[in-house]
């Protein structure tokens, strides 16, 4: 039996607020994760990584992808024809009967916690310490999106009419709270669901998917289908019975995707290009630590990764920082997750094109203050690296490269350093380190990302604390966040029933 003695992460912040009401949550708390400093906790991981080291492991899910293999387009079809024959069913089921599921989905995803985070170790690289709270993430969404269809059948002179189909199109960086987190949401809605894993961790999908059915999920509702990436995978996601395409992904896919189909009614979070700015009145150590880890946790492979750390004034050229910021990053150690000690572990893929450039190439002026190294054959991984002086309008400023590679600029003023941190394309996430009140004042009013931290990380959002979703090309089909109050009501629309006495 797992130890089910947890902390609570980051219990001092307060929730997000709610609107006018709606997205009402107030059952809801966050699971807690794991606490690693307790010895018997500790036991539990090592026998995690034990049987993620097993060949055994490589079993997990494979009834659900038995079942999930579509080889041709008759087969295809059918699938569709069956899962949005089946929406109805499941809207008319009620929000009361889909909140009710959707709980004991997020029991099942907690008993399972074991079983999820090996396959994720396995298949996806991911260490325990970044394993496990995305692990509470999904049992988070179940229980936070059970909460949000409740309020679906709360609002007075109002019906919701869901969507009848989505389809699911997640990413391998988040193997199991992302996709978990999508398929919930459009299943609280009362949609039909067809996720299509990301090719690298299918068997992180399969058992998240297998935990779903066994907390009474129906499974002609919820669909798990292995489609090639070719023409089949073009037809599954613009087919015209599709309402709803849930992407998290590169912003060139959500492109992709319209480029098949102009009116394709998608929920897409890409790509990002974030930045930690670093005032002097900034606690170096904190700043140092926390952009180190942001930038290198999961090696980098986060849209919410930290990219970019903007050092303003006298911080740039402070040896004590620089000497804060190599320690944070050079005693990070590399291995692969299986492996206890590490903490950056490594890359879905051998490094290759734009982040292999990043990884051994510097552009103009720039310098290693950490060289990165690739740390055995398998080109997957690599030691931290970060690069000195970005300079402005350049690949190493304007690129996300997903990948333990991260570039310093510098900024003569705060305005400056907030213009560089908006001129990227993208904006998902951003950081400031700063001690000055009226200094993170402005900086609040003028960043231009979907969530913004202060004096923190900024990566591993919290359900329903900070919501989350990002602007500009960080997001494609308007800025809904995920784990916020009204990201359920994406799946439907609102019809407003006035009616005399
Ligand atoms: N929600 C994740 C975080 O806050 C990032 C998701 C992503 O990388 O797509 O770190």
């Amino acid at each position: 039996e797992p130890v089910r003695h947890r902390v609570q992460n980051r219990s001092t912040d307060a929730p997000h607020p709610q609107p006018n009401g709606v997205g009402v949550d107030e059952g809801f708390a966050n699971e807690p994760d794991t606490d690693p400093s307790l010895p018997a906790n500790r036991a539990w991981g090592r026998e995690i990584l034990r049987s993620a080291a097993d060949a055994s492991v490589f079993a997990a899910g494979d009834a659900a992808l038995a079942a999930a293999a579509v080889r041709d387009a008759g087969a295809l079809e059918r699938m569709m024809a069956d899962a949005r024959g089946s929406a109805s069913a499941w809207a008319a089921a009620g929000a009361d009967h889909r909140a009710t599921v959707l709980h004991a989905a997020g029991r099942v995803l907690a008993e399972r916690r074991a079983e999820l985070l090996a396959v994720m170790t396995a298949e996806a690289g991911k260490t325990l310490a970044e394993g496990d709270p995305e692990v509470s993430e999904a049992i988070d969404f179940a229980h936070y999106y059970a909460e949000s269809a409740r309020s679906l059948a709360d609002v007075a002179d109002a019906q919701f009419d869901p969507v009848r189909l989505t389809v699911v199109a997640p990413p391998w960086n988040f193997p199991v709270a992302i996709p978990a987190g999508s398929v919930l949401a459009a299943l609280a809605a009362g949609s039909a669901v067809i996720i299509k894993p990301a090719p690298q961790v299918r068997r992180c999908a399969a058992v998240m998917v297998e935990a779903l059915w066994a907390a009474g999920v129906p499974r002609e509702v919820l669909h798990l289908v292995d489609v090639p990436e070719n023409e089949l995978g073009r037809q599954l996601i613009s087919h015209p019975a599709v309402d709803r395409v849930v992407l998290t992904g590169a912003f060139e896919t959500a492109a992709l995707f319209r480029s098949w189909r102009p009116d394709l009614p998608i929920l897409a979070e890409t790509s990002g290009k974030n930045a930690i700015i670093v005032t002097a009145s900034a606690d170096y150590d904190l700043a140092a630590a926390d952009i180190a880890k942001s930038a290198f946790g999961h090696a980098g492979q986060k849209c919410s990764a930290a990219s970019l750390a903007i050092l303003v004034g006298s911080v740039a050229d402070s040896a004590r920082f620089e000497r804060q910021l190599l320690d944070a990053v050079t005693t990070m150690k590399v291995g692969w997750p299986t492996d206890p000690v590490s903490v950056v572990g490594p890359l879905i893929e051998p490094a290759s094109g734009k982040l292999l450039r990043a990884l051994t190439q510097l552009e103009g002026d720039e310098s290693w203050l950490v060289q990165p190294r690739a740390l055995d054959g398998s080109g997957r991984l690599w030691s931290p690296g970060v690069k000195r002086w970005v300079a402005p309008g350049s690949e190493a400023h304007m690129t996300e490269f997903f990948g333990p590679v991260l570039g310093l600029m510098r900024a003569r003023t705060l305005e400056e350093a907030i213009e560089l941190q908006n001129a990227t394309p993208f904006g998902l996430t951003a950081g400031i380190h700063s001690l000055d009140a009226d200094e993170v004042g402005q900086w609040v009013d003028t960043v231009e990302a979907g969530n913004l931290y202060v004096n923190r990380g900024i990566t591993g959002a919290i359900v329903r604390r900070q919501p989350f979703g990002g602007w500009k090309r960080s997001s494609v089909g308007g800025s809904t966040k995920a784990g916020g109050p009204s990201y359920v009501f994406g799946f439907g629309t609102w019809k407003p029933v006035a009616r005399e006495p």
